[in-house]
C-alpha cells in the first residue's frame, strides 16, 4: 500500500472526526462536551499518527507518537464518561470517579515521557524502511492496553445493555451498534498481536474513527420519542418546568436546570438522593397507581423570603417489559399562585365567620358565644398566633369585666387583673379611645414581659369595642413575630371589634330591661310577679318530686310610724337594708321576694317545716337586735310560716297560708313567728 495514500486517508479521517466534535460541541447533540472531547481527542490521536508517519525524523516521529497514544488513551476516558452519560449511569459523573478514572492516564502521559529512558512502555525504538518507528513492548504497555479495553469493553456494554432494554433501534442501526462496537477492537488486536499481513501499519485509528462515527450515527440519530433528539434535549434543558430523573434507589440521575434553579441546589443535583435534594417526605408512585397519583406540593425554606411552594408530579419510568426504571418528577413553582389562593381564600373565611357572628349577635342571649366566635376567629383568620383576647369595660363601674380569650385561663386572670389595675395597653385604649398597635413589643412601653414572653407575644395589635358611642372593652390579636401590620388585616381587625362591641351593648341593653323586669326597683331584689314564676316553678318541682317546700311572709311591724318618725326618704332606705339583710341570712337558691309595701316573702325550696320556723326566728331575733340605719331606727318584724301539704292546691295558696299566719302573729302582739297547725 502506498505509505502517503494511507496517510493522506489519516489526515482526512483526523479532519472529518474534527468537524463532527466541532459540530456536536455547538449543537449541543447529546448534551455533553463528553461526546465532542472523545472526538476530539481521537482526531488528535488520528492526526498525530499521519504526523508520525509523514514527518522524516526520527525524533519528531517520536514526539507524535507520543502524542498519538496521548490523544488515544484520553479517548478511551472520554468514551467512558460519554456512555456513562448516555446510559444515564450519571450518579458516576462526580469529582471521587474523575479522580479514579484519571489515575491510570496520567500514570501513561508519565510512562510516555520517560519511556526513552525506562522503556517501560516501548523498548528499542527504531526506524524502519525510513517511514515506520517500531519497538518493542515495554511491560507498562500491557497495562495501558488492558486499560483501554477495559474502558472501551465497559463503555461497549453499558450502550448495549441500554440499548437491548431501550428497544429503540432498527435491524439497521442494530447492524450500526455491533460494527462500530467491533470494528475498533479487531483493528487493535490486529496491531498489537502484530498479524503478520498488515504489520507494521497501525489500523487501529481508523478502525475507531469508523467505529466511533458508525455509533454516533446510531445514537443520535435513534428516534426515542417521536421528537427529533436535538429538539427533545433541548427542550428538557430550556423548559422552565423543573425535571428531574431518579433511578429504582431514588438517586438523582438527571436533572434540568431549572430543577437545580427550582430548588436552589449549590451545584449539580446528579448522584444527590432525592432526599438530600427535597427534605418534604416524597411518596413515589407505584406502577398499579400511576394513573390516579396526586400531585404533591413541596414548601421549600426560603432564608430571607417567604418559603417557596412548589407542585411535584411523579411519574414512574418503565421499559419495554414494563419494568419500573425509575421516576420522572416534573416541578413547577407555584408560590404566587398558591398567594392568591390563600388570599381568596382568607377572604371567604372572613366573610363566612363575619356572616356568622352576625347570625349570633341577633341571639341576644348568645354573648358568650359570639365573643367566643370574635376570638376565635381572630385567632384563626388574623396573623394572631400568639393569641386573641377580648376584655369587656364596665363604664359604669369604670372597670374591666370578664372576658373570654384564646390564651389560658391563668393569663387571661393576669391580664385581666393588670387592666384593673390600670396597667398595661387595655387602660390606655379605653382612656384614648384609639386603637394601640404594636410592631414589635421590644418597643412597647405597655408590655408585661411575664405575659408576652409566656405566649411569646412580639406584636399586638388592640382595638376598643366602641357601640353607640359608648366603650364596652378592648379586643386584642397576638403575633409570635414582630410584624409591620397590613392595611387589610386592620381593617378586618376594627370589623370585627365592632360586631363585638355590637353584640356586648346589645346584651347590655337587654339584660338591663330584663332586669328591670323581674326585679323590685327600690331593694333590688325580685319583685311580686317574678315571685309567682318563680315560686311556681319551686312548687311544681317540691310536688314532682315530693320535696318539701316552704314559705315565709314577713311585714314589718308599725312601719307607718317609722315614716311618720324618720320622713319617707328613710323609711326606704330600711326597705333597703332589710332585704340586704335578709338576702344576706338565705341560701343562694332560696327565694327572697318584695310581696307589697313593706312585706316580704321567702321561699325555702327543701326546707321542711321546722326548718323554716327556725329561719323565721332567727330572723325575726337578727331583726331585732340591730339597727337599720347605721346605729339608728330599730325595727321588728312579725312573720308567718307555711308548709306546703298534700291540701295545698298552688302555690298561691301557699302564699296564703304564710299570709294568714302573718295575721295570726300580728294579733297575739307582733314581733313574733307564727304558723297555722
Ligand atoms: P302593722 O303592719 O304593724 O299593722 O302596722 P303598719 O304601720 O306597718 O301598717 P300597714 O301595713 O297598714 O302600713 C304599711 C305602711 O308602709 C303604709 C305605708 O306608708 C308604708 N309603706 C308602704 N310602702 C312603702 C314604701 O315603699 N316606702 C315607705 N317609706 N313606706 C312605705
Ligand atoms: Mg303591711
Ligand atoms: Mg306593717
Amino acid at each position: 500500500m502506498n505509505i502517503y495514500f494511507f496517510v493522506f486517508f489519516l489526515f482526512i479521517t483526523a479532519t472529518i472526526t474534527l468537524t463532527f466534535a466541532l459540530r456536536s460541541w455547538q449543537k449541543g447533540v447529546s448534551r455533553t462536551i463528553y461526546f465532542s472531547l472523545l472526538l476530539g481527542s481521537l482526531s488528535t490521536g488520528t492526526f498525530s499518527y499521519a504526523m508520525e508517519l509523514w514527518g522524516g525524523e526520527e525524533t519528531s516521529k517520536f514526539f507524535w507518537l507520543m502524542i498519538k497514544y496521548a490523544g488515544f488513551v484520553l479517548t478511551a476516558v472520554f468514551w467512558l464518561l460519554f456512555t456513562l452519560h448516555f446510559t444515564e449511569r450519571r450518579q458516576w459523573l462526580r469529582l471521587p470517579y474523575y479522580v479514579t478514572m484519571a489515575i491510570i492516564p496520567a500514570i501513561t502521559f508519565l510512562m510516555l515521557l520517560t519511556t526513552s529512558q525506562t522503556g517501560w512502555m516501548f523498548k528499542n525504538i527504531r526506524l524502519w524502511e525510513q517511514t515506520y518507528l517500531i519497538f518493542d513492548y515495554g511491560p507498562y504497555f500491557w497495562v495501558h492496553t488492558l486499560y483501554m479495553y477495559t474502558m472501551f469493553g465497559l463503555g461497549f456494554s453499558f450502550l448495549y445493555v441500554w440499548f437491548r432494554q431501550k428497544q429503540p433501534l432498527n435491524t439497521l442501526q442494530w447492524i450500526g451498534l455491533v460494527s462500530g462496537i467491533s470494528i475498533p477492537f479487531f483493528t487493535n488486536l490486529i496491531v498489537v498481536f502484530r498479524l503478520p499481513f498488515l504489520a507494521p501499519i497501525d489500523l487501529t485509528p481508523l478502525g475507531m474513527a469508523l467505529g466511533i462515527w458508525l455509533i454516533g450515527w446510531v445514537l443520535f440519530g435513534v428516534n426515542f420519542s417521536g421528537v427529533n433528539p436535538i429538539a427533545r434535549e433541548t427542550l428538557i434543558e430550556s423548559l422552565k418546568d423543573g425535571v428531574i430523573v431518579l433511578d429504582t434507589h431514588r438517586m438523582i440521575t438527571d436533572a434540568n436546570p431549572a430543577a437545580r434553579h427550582l430548588l436552589a441546589a449549590p451545584g449539580s443535583l446528579i448522584g444527590q438522593p432525592l432526599e438530600t435534594a427535597i427534605s418534604d417526605p416524597i411518596v413515589l408512585p407505584t406502577l398499579d397507581i400511576a394513573d390516579t397519583y396526586p400531585h404533591q406540593e413541596i414548601t421549600l425554606p426560603n432564608p430571607g423570603g417567604e418559603p417557596r411552594v412548589l407542585d411535584l408530579r411523579a411519574s414512574p419510568l418503565v421499559d419495554k417489559t414494563q419494568l419500573l426504571r425509575g421516576w420522572l418528577l416534573l416541578l413547577r413553582d407555584i408560590t404566587e399562585q398558591k398567594k392568591l389562593q390563600n388570599e381568596i381564600k382568607k377572604q371567604s373565611l372572613r366573610n363566612a365567620a363575619l356572616a356568622e357572628i352576625e347570625l349570633a349577635i341577633n341571639q341576644p342571649h348568645e354573648l358568650a358565644g359570639v365573643l367566643r366566635k370574635i376570638v376565635d376567629t381572630t385567632y384563626e383568620l388574623l396573623p394572631a398566633a400568639g393569641g386573641a383576647t377580648i376584655l369587656m369595660w364596665d363604664d359604669e363601674a369604670r372597670s374591666f369585666e370578664h372576658a373570654d380569650s384564646t390564651l389560658p385561663a391563668e393569663d387571661l386572670n393576669h391580664l385581666l387583673l393588670r387592666a384593673r389595675q390600670g396597667r398595661g395597653s387595655a387602660s390606655w385604649i379605653v382612656a384614648n379611645r384609639q386603637p394601640k398597635i404594636v410592631p414589635d413589643t421590644h418597643y412597647d412601653p405597655f408590655g408585661d414581659s411575664s405575659l408576652m414572653v409566656a405566649n411569646s407575644i412580639l406584636a399586638y395589635a388592640g382595638f376598643p369595642l366602641v357601640a353607640n358611642g359608648k366603650i364596652v372593652g378592648v379586643l386584642y390579636a397576638n403575633d409570635t413575630q414582630p410584624r409591620a401590620y397590613l392595611e387589610d388585616d386592620l381593617r378586618f381587625l376594627q370589623t370585627l371589634a365592632n360586631r363585638a362591641a355590637m353584640a356586648i351593648y346589645r346584651v347590655q341593653q337587654f339584660s338591663q330591661v330584663q332586669q328591670q323586669a323581674i326585679t323590685d326597683h327600690l331593694t333590688g331584689i325580685l319583685n311580686r310577679r317574678q315571685l309567682f314564676n318563680l315560686g311556681e316553678l319551686e312548687f311544681r318541682r317540691a310536688r314532682r318530686f315530693n320535696r318539701p317546700l316552704c314559705a315565709i311572709l314577713l311585714d314589718i311591724d308599725h312601719f307607718k310610724m317609722i315614716n311618720d318618725t324618720y320622713g319617707h326618704a328613710k323609711g326606704d332606705q330600711v326597705l333597703k337594708n332589710l332585704a340586704q339583710f335578709l338576702k344576706l341570712q338565705l341560701r343562694e337558691f332560696d327565694i327572697l321576694a318584695r310581696y307589697g309595701g313593706e312585706e316580704f316573702v321567702i321561699i325555702l325550696p327543701g326546707a321542711d317545716f321546722a326548718n323554716a320556723r327556725n329561719i323565721a326566728h332567727r330572723l325575726r331575733k337578727g331583726v331585732e337586735d340591730r339597727t337599720m340605719i347605721n346605729g339608728s331606727v330599730s325595727i321588728t318584724i312579725s312573720l308567718g310560716v307555711a308548709e306546703l301539704t298534700e291540701a295545698t292546691p298552688d302555690f298561691q295558696a301557699l302564699i296564703n297560708q304564710a299570709d294568714m299566719a302573718m295575721y295570726e302573729a300580728k294579733r297575739a302582739g307582733r314581733n313574733r313567728v307564727a304558723w297555722l297547725e
